[in-house]
């Protein structure tokens, strides 16, 4: 990058320039992997959790197509559903780059566990950070025991969201819930829900509110779990408002703003989603790296055969390009500057090269992808 020098005298000399080019470099971090101590701590804590405490859990919650509630006490008590909440709250008190950090060592044993930080710590914890009252934001039970989801999309509104149907009705000072929503990610374990209804409907859009929705409130309920070809630990639902009582002190942010809220968090947390996607890639590269390190062929380890190194050379490089898009998208976030271009980029190439990176660690990996105890067959279902 070019730096623009100031325009006056004390700047006519190289040895001025040389210095004062010297000073801004010190101030720009050296690279997109200059880490914070904090952020490091994150990355070796959650990797130690993932390796240690999660991966041997993944496969017994796959099958049984739930997520162990021992393992959320888990991330509950390592402070990992309230990544930013601040600590006066009993939050970790840390920033989103923290996030999805956690996200992507989560994402290098178990996307499904990574889909349910996510949700919390991006969408549902971040729009009551930046919009809720203080009554809310004082609400501990989620940094100490509930999990949560975001409920936008219905049956027939899924791209169009703003074309929801489910509605609120005030009545004195509550309002009245009704209607379905439907593909709500982590509904099965979840106590607080965000919901986007439409308090008037006569404004279009612009009625859109977002209600905070605890899942003991009389009239809602959680339908069964979708039978999903993947992410199967991951609870996917449909939610149903039957006169849900809400009192108006649960409007989260201001009335008839829910499309605006939406529209923004959901541009940040695609970030998370990239980072999912290069967590789920790298765990595949790890785990069948070793492989073709220990499978003999013609006297050989597969991994000495240059061919095969070129294709490694390859999938390394996919993986590393998708991993800088989301670090800078996420640094971005955090700086107020614009992220959108470069995390739709980025989301386009984490899921692409994804799959990619997937499908050629399964050429790599010869038969094992197509055994469900191998981790390569596994990561295949979670795309
Ligand atoms: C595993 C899983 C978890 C989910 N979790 C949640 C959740 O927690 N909360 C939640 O609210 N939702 C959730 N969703 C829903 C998800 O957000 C929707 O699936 C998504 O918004 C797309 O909607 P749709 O599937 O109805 O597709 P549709 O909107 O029906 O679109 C079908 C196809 O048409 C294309 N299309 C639509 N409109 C246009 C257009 N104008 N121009 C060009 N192409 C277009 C789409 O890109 C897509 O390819 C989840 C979905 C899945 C599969």
């Amino acid at each position: 990058m070019r730096v623009r020098l100031p325009h006056n005298k004390h700047f006519r000399t190289r040895q001025c320039q040389q210095r004062y080019l010297s000073e801004t470099a010190f101030q720009t971090p050296a690279s997109l992997y200059s880490f914070s101590e904090e952020e490091k701590m994150m990355k070796e804590t959650v990797a130690r959790l993932a390796a240690e405490k999660i991966a041997p859990l993944v496969r017994k919650m796959e099958e049984e197509s739930k997520i162990d509630p021992g393992v959320i006490e888990l991330l509950f008590e390592n402070g990992l559903m309230g990544i930013e909440v601040d600590t006066q709250y009993g939050g970790s008190g840390l920033n989103f780059f923290a996030t999805i950090l956690a996200v992507e060592e989560i994402s290098k044993v178990d996307p499904p566990l990574s889909l349910l930080v996510e949700i919390q710590n991006s969408l549902v914890n971040a729009l009551i950070k930046k919009i809720g009252t203080p009554e809310q934001k004082e609400k501990p039970l989620l940094v100490s025991k509930w999990s949560s989801s975001f409920c936008l999309s219905e049956s027939h509104s899924g791209t169009d969201a703003f074309a929801l149907k489910t509605v609120a009705v005030k009545d004195g000072s509550d309002y009245i819930l009704n209607g379905s929503k439907m593909w709500i990610s982590n509904s099965d374990v979840a106590s607080l829900f965000l919901v986007m209804a439409n308090a008037k409907p006569s404004a279009g859009y612009r009625g859109i509110t977002c209600f905070i929705v605890e899942r003991d409130m009389p009239g809602f309920s959680v339908g069964k779990k979708e039978n999903k070809l993947g992410m199967r630990s991951s609870g996917t639902c449909m939610i149903h408002f039957d006169n849900v009582r809400v009192p108006e002190s649960n409007i989260l942010g201001e009335f008839g703003h829910g499309y605006k809220y939406t529209a923004g968090f959901l541009n940040e947390s695609r970030i998370g989603i990239a980072a999912q996607m290069v967590g789920l890639a790298q765990g595949c590269f790890d785990a069948t790296i070793p492989y073709t390190l220990e499978r003999k062929q013609f006297g050989h380890p597969i991994y000495s055969f240059q061919s095969m190194q070129h294709q490694i050379a390859h999938i390394a490089t996919q993986i590393e390009c998708a991993r800088l898009l989301v670090y800078n998208a996420a640094r971005l976030v955090e700086n107020g500057q614009p992220f959108c271009k470069g995390i739709f980029n980025g989301k386009i190439l984490c899921i692409r090269d994804s799959r990619n990176c997937n499908s050629e660690m399964h050429r790599l990996d010869g038969w094992r992808w197509f055994h469900k105890r191998f981790p390569t067959g596994k990561v295949l279902q979670r795309l």
